[in-house]
């Protein structure tokens, strides 16, 4: 009775608990069988779908016993899952952001920073308007780097390259650049990041506490902890953390694409941006694919982000209609 008042009140195991059942990848299972004379589900199909209950389950309780961590993204309505407040997140962002406006903007540089500033801040006056999350601190940079590159530190901190002034042609290219990260910031993505990769380290420290205590009961050989942890690091980030880091760049395309068409505009536009970035690495020895190699490195593939921004169109225009 006692330790089922423990697992059932405690953050400590309950959200690791939550984290472990919604983040594992699911069960490999194959389509349904297409034989309608045999549809018995198969004991893997069992096991999945006992999983699956398992942790809707958790989610629901954990949602409604800490209804704090799990805010909703606005205009997606996706829940996620951070520890983080506000608050915390402007703070981390204000000490990274004084490294950042220490340094003077140099003179070549103070027309491509009025520039982003200015549209910048034309998405920034709809965000304000269209969230009743709590603000957040938007400020722009650019920086001095070729690669065609942007982005979004905690707490809505957003440096632009000026590579990326170089690639994009008008405005309305800029602008989804921007918006793009702009839509990492209201998604809290950084905020998210970190209480994950807070919950895969502390799984990776608690593997280390069982591995460590096998070895010395002599249940395992000498040497194998570190090889199990490298491996159990390694897997967790490429079926987690990637991932969902993947899944993030999709909603802030998505986020993105709104926010540009909401501000006034042509969200066409990033489809035709991402169309000549996704020629452009076919040919890898011209010099924007270069630039956009650095960028793309946890992305999702350009065809399924073109994809996912055309499809996204009809929904811009609407979105475009409804804040005008
Ligand atoms: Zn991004």
């Amino acid at each position: 009775m006692k330790y089922r008042k423990i697992i059932a009140t405690n953050p400590f195991v309950l959200i690791p608990l939550y984290l472990i059942l919604v983040s594992a990848p699911k069960p490999l299972v194959m389509a349904a069988d297409p034989e309608p004379s045999n549809n018995v589900p198969t004991v893997i199909q069992r096991v999945e779908s006992g999983w699956n209950f398992a942790r809707e389950m958790a989610a629901k309780y954990a949602k409604a016993r800490y209804p704090q961590y799990f805010p909703e993204v606005p205009i997606t309505k996706r829940t996620q899952f951070n520890v983080f407040t506000m608050d915390q997140e402007n703070g981390y962002g204000n000490v990274w952001w004084a490294t950042i406006e220490t340094n003077p903007i140099p003179a070549d540089l103070a027309r491509a920073q009025r520039r982003v500033a200015r549209l910048g801040s034309r998405i920034e006056i709809l965000v304000k308007s269209i969230t009743n999350a709590p603000p957040v601190t938007l400020k722009f940079r650019v920086v001095s780097d070729d690669s065609f590159n942007a982005t979004c530190m905690v707490g809505g901190r957003i440096t632009v390259n000026s590579g990326v002034l170089d690639v994009t042609r008008n405005d309305d290219e800029l602008a989804f650049i921007i918006a793009h990260e702009v839509g990492h910031a209201v998604a809290r993505h950084a905020g998210e990041t970190m209480t994950r990769e807070i919950m895969r380290k502390g799984g990776l420290d608690a593997a280390a506490f069982i591995a460590d205590w096998a070895e010395s009961q002599r249940h395992i050989q000498k040497g194998t902890v570190t090889n199990i942890l490298v491996g159990l690091d390694v897997a967790t980030v490429l079926t987690t953390a990637y991932p969902h880091k993947r899944e993030q760049e999709s909603e802030a395309d998505y986020l993105g694409l709104m926010l540009m068409a909401g501000a006034g505009f042509r969200p066409e536009a990033a489809v035709d941006l991402w169309r000549r970035v996704a020629s452009s690495r076919s040919d890898p020895g011209s010099s924007i694919a270069r630039a956009v190699a650095k960028y793309c490195g946890t992305h999702p593939p350009d065809s399924a982000r073109i994809a996912q921004l055309q499809a996204a169109l009809p929904d811009a225009r609407r979105f475009l209609q409804t804040e005008r």
